[in-house]
């Protein structure tokens, strides 16, 4: 179908689109209405972490929609169980709430970790975050986001979120009062550029979490479940937080998220909490075939080392134009150009003939690279000749 036929003037506008629509995908390419494809290095932002149309997602989707979409979030159903036992056998973590964004599973955090200050710190509820860092988009976790200008755009801001600079453990300690409940953090900032903690840094937090009874929430939604090389980000400093959100991933596509907790710190009582698609079994049926996946002998050596190869090609081509190298840890890395130059290759590269290729820059001086995380060898390779080949036309 032509662009034009697309009764697109219905949807509410929130932000420019190309002129195009996304009508299928296999594994690392998507096609538009035209019939091009692209090689996809966005994957629905760091969501299809088993690439586009997965089959053993789609056996998981069917089967499960022939028997159950949805007893009500008041009654246990098989899937949610099976994944929630699934994600704590595999976690330092005892409890799971299932959630449908990323956004929610963090409110949840939030809503956890002030129940736990009323009940056990005497109303403790300020919880510390970070300059640039992103938690999502309902009002507490703007408030909670350390993205500029997200202070002033819904303005009033939910309280109790005072910022602290990543990397830089006097800059936490100043913000502790009586007040503080906890400090929340992403290991890896993703929206903010793909920058991570240091294994130091995360170190000195639970320590001083520790030493001040403040919890240690980490948010997982797009460092989480492979991205980063191993199941959890949080396993690459040796540390184990209270709380940790997931998202994005963990439903490889479909709308799932999950908030998870230390047994003692799951306080939630009766009505506390809760959701009408909250746990429904057709999405964590999808869930658990994705974790399933994740978790499957070799599959975690192999995101390590595709990321590894991905790490030396940007290397290597960062020397070759002179740009400041690359960051980021697993399959969630950033190529730093040096120069306010990302939205014009990011355009360049979606507008390429024959095929296209997807790219996302996180910030106007770099890309961000959020492949599927079975993306083979060839198709890093096939990426990266893509992009000299538009670099050249800059
Ligand atoms: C994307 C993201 C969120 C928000 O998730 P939604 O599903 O969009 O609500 C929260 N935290 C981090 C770190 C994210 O990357």
């Amino acid at each position: 179908m032509n662009f034009n036929e697309y009764p697109i003037e219905s949807l509410m506008y929130i932000t420019n689109r190309p002129e195009i629509v996304f009508t299928h995908g296999k594994g690392s390419w998507i096609y538009d209405n035209n019939g091009k494809r692209y090689l996809d290095f966005i994957q629905g932002w760091a969501v299809n972490s088993l690439g586009h149309c997965n089959e053993g997602m789609l056996d998981a989707l069917n089967q499960q929609a022939k028997l159950l979409l949805n007893p009500s979030p008041a009654f246990y159903n098989e899937p949610m169980a099976k994944l929630a036992n699934l994600l704590t056998q595999h976690s330092c973590f005892d409890k799971v709430f299932f959630a449908n964004s990323g956004a929610e599973a963090n409110e949840g955090a939030i809503k956890l970790a002030r129940k736990w200050g009323r009940k056990f710190k005497d109303g403790a509820f300020e919880i510390i975050t970070f300059d640039h860092s992103f938690h999502g988009r309902t009002l507490a976790t703007m408030s909670a986001s350390g993205k500029p200008g997200w202070d002033t755009i819904y303005a009033p801001q939910v309280p109790g979120f005072p910022k602290a600079d990543l990397n830089d453990i006097a800059s936490v300690e100043k913000l502790i009062n009586a007040k503080t409940v906890a400090v929340m953090l992403e290991p890896i900032q993703g929206e903010g550029g793909v920058i991570p903690a240091t294994r130091e840094f995360m170190q000195q937090l639970r320590e001083l979490t520790r030493k001040h009874n403040v919890l240690l929430i980490v948010d997982e939604v797009q460092s989480g479940c492979g991205r980063a090389g191993t199941l959890f980000a949080y396993e690459l400093s040796g540390i184990e937080p209270d709380i940790m959100t997931l998202g994005k991933g963990i439903g490889g596509g479909v709308p799932l998220a999950a908030l998870l907790s230390k047994a003692e710190i799951a306080v939630f009582e009766a009505g506390d909490q809760g959701g009408t698609y909250n746990g429904n079994p057709l999405m964590t049926a999808v869930g658990y075939s994705v974790i399933s996946q994740l978790t499957a002998p070799g599959f975690l050596e192999g995101v390590r080392s595709r990321g590894e190869y991905l790490r030396a090609k940007l290397l290597e081509l960062s020397e070759e134009r002179g740009f400041n190298g690359e960051r980021g840890e697993g399959l969630l890395r950033a190529l730093l150009l040096g120069k306010d130059i990302g939205n014009e290759i990011v355009e360049k590269a979606r507008d390429m003939q024959p095929d296209g290729l997807l790219l996302n820059a996180a910030r106007p001086n770099l890309l961000r690279f959020m492949p599927a995380l079975n993306v083979t060898t060839a198709e890093i390779d096939q990426m990266m000749a893509m992009l000299r080949s538009i670099l050249d036309t800059l």
